[in-house]
């Protein structure tokens, strides 16, 4: 394999995943973050500690680079992306504007952009029993405040850059991802760690704090479908943006029975409904992915879940 590729966000849980994954496909890969990855070390050939929001350090990742997967981003779960509107929106548009740019001008020959389901309208997901969102779903825009906008506007610089200077991108709308070495505290995590979690610290019959009443539902995917689908679209003739999340919806409160399953413990869900819980509903139509790649997502809840439970149980474990 003669292609040197870079991820950008290798310190962070998906990049993580997605480094070793192209590693073992037989690629040269650096990896660029601004902090080391925080559970395990990167196999990265080369790994580099750079902020992206900074032009110089754009150009310095993308020197000598055939393709760029560009996951490098200030995100966080529902609590986190609703309180730092202006930090996320300017953090992320500076990275994603430079890194673009940036591979553009070192002639990079792809260019993946990790979107996210964030961007479809919230007047499509008011009913816990929604339809599954297609791409061209997207518009008229109205998506989640800060993040959204963010993630949709860097879509539209996709678009330009294919359009304007033939640089091929390819951007996938990722759907709650989850599985091991993903961030599972400190105010950052997301909905299926924070489960994982609270239910591991929890003795059997104890109560667990559950964000909104439960019945908001959503779609999980676990990361190695995740990290499959972002080369196998990067590798397309395609610079539409595709769905990339499992199409089987569930409450959080289901959610939280096959991780309490799992654990073997009963345990009684206390619902906090002044904490935020997103939009009401989210599921992904994967027609479109499957109509061109002929593969979408499979890897089930209950084996992707047990796999992040035990992790995220060692983990605290280890702490003590
Ligand atoms: P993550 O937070 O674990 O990883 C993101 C990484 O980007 C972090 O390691 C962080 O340090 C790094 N980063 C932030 N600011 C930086 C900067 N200025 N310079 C260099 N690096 C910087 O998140 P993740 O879950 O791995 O997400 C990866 C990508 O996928 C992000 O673009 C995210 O928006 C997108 N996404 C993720 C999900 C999900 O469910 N995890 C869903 C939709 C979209």
């Amino acid at each position: 394999m003669s292609e040197n590729v870079l991820v950008t966000g290798a310190g962070g849980f998906i990049g993580h995943h997605l480094v070793s994954f192209l590693k073992e496909k037989g690629y040269w890969v650096r990896g660029v973050d601004i902090k080391n990855p925080e559970y395990s070390a990167s196999s990265a050939d080369e790994f580099k500690l750079l902020d992206l929001r900074q032009w110089d350090s754009c150009l310095e990742a993308t020197q000598g680079i055939d393709v760029v997967y560009n996951l490098a981003a200030d995100m966080g779960g529902i609590g986190y992306i609703t309180a730092f509107l202006a930090d996320i929106a300017r953090n992320n548009t500076l990275i994603n504007t430079h890194m673009i740019e940036a591979a553009r001008t070192n002639k990079v020959e792809r260019f993946f952009y990790s979107s996210s389901a964030c961007i479809y309208p919230s007047y499509l997901q008011e009913s816990p029993d929604v339809t599954p969102l297609k791409e061209s779903d997207a518009y008229p825009a109205d998506p989640e405040e800060g993040y959204g906008w963010e993630k949709l506007y860097m879509e539209k610089m996709c678009q330009y850059y294919t359009e304007d200077y033939g640089l091929k991108t390819r951007v996938a709308r990722f759907h709650n991802v989850y599985g091991p070495l993903g961030t599972y505290d400190g105010g950052k995590e997301k909905a299926p760690a924070a489960i994982c979690r609270k239910v591991a610290l929890a003795d059997d019959g104890d109560e667990i704090e559950i964000w909104g009443d439960g019945q908001q539902t959503r779609s999980f995917m676990y990361i190695d479908d995740c990290v499959k689908g972002i080369y196998e679209i990067t590798n397309l003739d395609n610079s539409k943006p595709l769905n990339l999340g499992m199409d089987q919806m569930i409450t959080v409160d289901q959610l939280v029975d096959i991780v309490s399953e799992v654990s073997g413990k009963n345990l009684i869900k206390k619902h906090d409904l002044t904490k935020p819980q997103g939009v009401r509903g989210r599921n992904s139509d994967n027609s479109e992915l499957n109509n061109i790649l002929g593969w979408a997502p499979e890897y089930s809840l209950q084996d992707g879940l047990s796999i992040t439970y035990n992790w995220i149980k060692d983990e605290l474990n280890n702490k003590k």
